[in-house]
C-alpha cells in the first residue's frame, strides 16, 4: 500500500511527501485505513515504528479545518512526546492549515488559554494538564470525535490512570478511540473494554 492508495486528502499527501516520507511504515500501512474509516483501533507498537507520524496522518485526515473546534485529542505520557506529536501534525498538515496545540504541564496556563480560545482542531497533551483545561472549560470537548491514547502502558506506569478516566468522562458518547501501547497488561485491557467498541487489533 502506498500513501497515494490510502484515500488521503490531496493537500495532506503533499505535506507527507514534502516532509520526506515516500512509503508508509508497517504500522502506517495497517493502522491508518481503519482509523480514517472511524474504527476503534488497538495498536501494539513500540516507539520508532512510525507511530507518531501515523497519529499525525490519521488526525490530519479526520479533522475538518474549516471549523476551529477541537476535534481530536491525543494523550501522551510525557511533555516531550506530546510536543513532538504536535510538531509532526503541524509539519505534515502544513498545506491543510491544521491548527494544533500542545497542552502540557510546565508551560504557562495563560498560553494554553490563549491558544485554545483562538481555536484549534487538535490538542496533544499530557493527562494532567488536559484534565485541568477541560475542568476550567477552556478546552471544549463537545466536538471531539477521536481520542488517541499514545504509549498507554507508559501513561499508566506514570500514574495517569485516574486522569485518563476523568478526561474520558467529559468526551462525547459516540467517540472513536485509538489505543497504542507496547504491552497490553490487564489495566490496559480494562480501558479497551470500557472505552472501545469492536476494536481492530494490530500488532507490529
Ligand atoms: P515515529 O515512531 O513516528 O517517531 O518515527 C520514527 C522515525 O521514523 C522518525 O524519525 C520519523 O520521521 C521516521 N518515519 C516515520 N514514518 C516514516 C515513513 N513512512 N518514511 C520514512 N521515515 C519515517
Amino acid at each position: 500500500l502506498s500513501f497515494d492508495e490510502m484515500g488521503i486528502k490531496e493537500e495532506l499527501l503533499r505535506g507527507i511527501y514534502n516532509y520526506g516520507f515516500e512509503k508508509p511504515s508497517a504500522i502506517q500501512q495497517r493502522a491508518v485505513l481503519p482509523i480514517i474509516s472511524h474504527r476503534d483501533v488497538i495498536a501494539q507498537a513500540q516507539s520508532g515504528t512510525g507511530k507518531t507520524s501515523m497519529i499525525a496522518l490519521a488526525v490530519c485526515q479526520i479533522v475538518d479545518t474549516k471549523t476551529s473546534e477541537v476535534q481530536a485529542l491525543i494523550l501522551s505520557p510525557t511533555r516531550e512526546l506530546a510536543s513532538q506529536t504536535e510538531k509532526v501534525i503541524l509539519a505534515i498538515g502544513d498545506y491543510i492549515n491544521v491548527q494544533a496545540h500542545a497542552c502540557v504541564g510546565g508551560k504557562s496556563v495563560g498560553e494554553d488559554i490563549r491558544k485554545l480560545e483562538h481555536g484549534v482542531q487538535v490538542v496533544s497533551g499530557t493527562p494532567g494538564r488536559v484534565c485541568d483545561m477541560i475542568k476550567r472549560r477552556t478546552l471544549r470537548t463537545r466536538s471531539i470525535k477521536i481520542l488517541i491514547l499514545d504509549e498507554s502502558d507508559e501513561m499508566l506506569s506514570r500514574g495517569f490512570k485516574d486522569q485518563i478516566y476523568d478526561v474520558y468522562r467529559y468526551l462525547p458518547p459516540d467517540l472513536q478511540v485509538v489505543l497504542i501501547s507496547a504491552t497490553l497488561p490487564n489495566e490496559i485491557l480494562e480501558i479497551t473494554s470500557k472505552f472501545m467498541t469492536d476494536p481492530v487489533r494490530i500488532l507490529v
